[in-house]
């Protein structure tokens, strides 16, 4: 059962989300201001926090400080402002996710189902060292090996290869690659998927403009074989 803390100062919103979650077989505690949603969090253990920003006692942005000093638990911030240096702060205080009110149950039951999905820890794949014909990524020792010699890669080429790799040979969807390696906020920046993956082919294929092993899936995403 998925454990859900709800941090918000509205009793008419608290009430919508409790009834729509229970009734989705969510177990749900709610907190009505910053210090007791820290409390709360601390006692419970919660899977996933849906936060308001505006509270009576603190700031929203406060209480993901304060749970980013322990946990990784998947925060998403319910903002009632439009202003989005709000959402970027938060973001950059370590929010997973932001639905700006008002906001759809669905929407929102959605954003945390994906949240908590990304959360789940990878299960181990046996051997973190991945041999192909070109290179070897050693993703314990974040290391990538091509004929005897170290690659250098930049900390964004290691994580788009490491979400790949430990993906591999399943298709990775861009929006999946874009928030896990830069965060929620540029969900829509494909872009820089298509930069970086010819960083990366330039880096590890043979053959870049053919390549083997980070093969596009367009308009859907990519996909490694080894
Ligand atoms: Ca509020």
């Amino acid at each position: 059962m998925t454990r859900v803390l709800v941090v918000e100062d509205e009793p008419q919103i608290v009430r919508a989300l409790v009834i729509n979650l229970r009734a989705r077989k969510y177990e749900v505690d709610a907190a009505y201001d910053g210090a007791s949603a820290l409390e709360l969090a601390a006692a419970r253990h919660p899977d996933v926090v849906v936060l308001d920003l505006g509270l009576p006692d603190m700031d929203g942005v406060e209480v993901i400080r304060g749970l980013r000093g322990w946990t990784r638990v998947p925060i998403i911030v319910l903002s009632a402002r439009q202003a989005s240096d709000e959402k970027v702060e938060a973001l950059d205080a370590g929010a997973d996710d932001y639905v700006t009110k008002p906001f759809g149950m669905d929407e929102l039951l959605a954003r945390m189902r994906a949240a908590v999905r990304r959360a789940e820890p990878v299960a181990p794949e046996g051997d973190s060292v991945v041999t192909t014909d070109d290179f070897t990524v050693d993703l314990a020792a974040k290391k990538v090996n091509r004929g005897g010699t170290d690659v250098r890669l930049t900390p964004t080429e290691w994580h788009l290869l490491e979400v790949l790799v430990r993906n591999s040979g399943r298709l990775v969807g861009q929006t999946q690659l874009l928030q896990e390696v830069w965060g929620p906020a540029y969900h829509k920046e494909t872009n820089y998927l298509r930069v970086y993956l010819a960083q990366l082919r330039r880096k590890l294929e043979t053959d870049p403009s053919h390549p083997r092993h980070f093969i596009t899936e367009p308009g859907m995403g990519y996909r490694f074989e080894p």
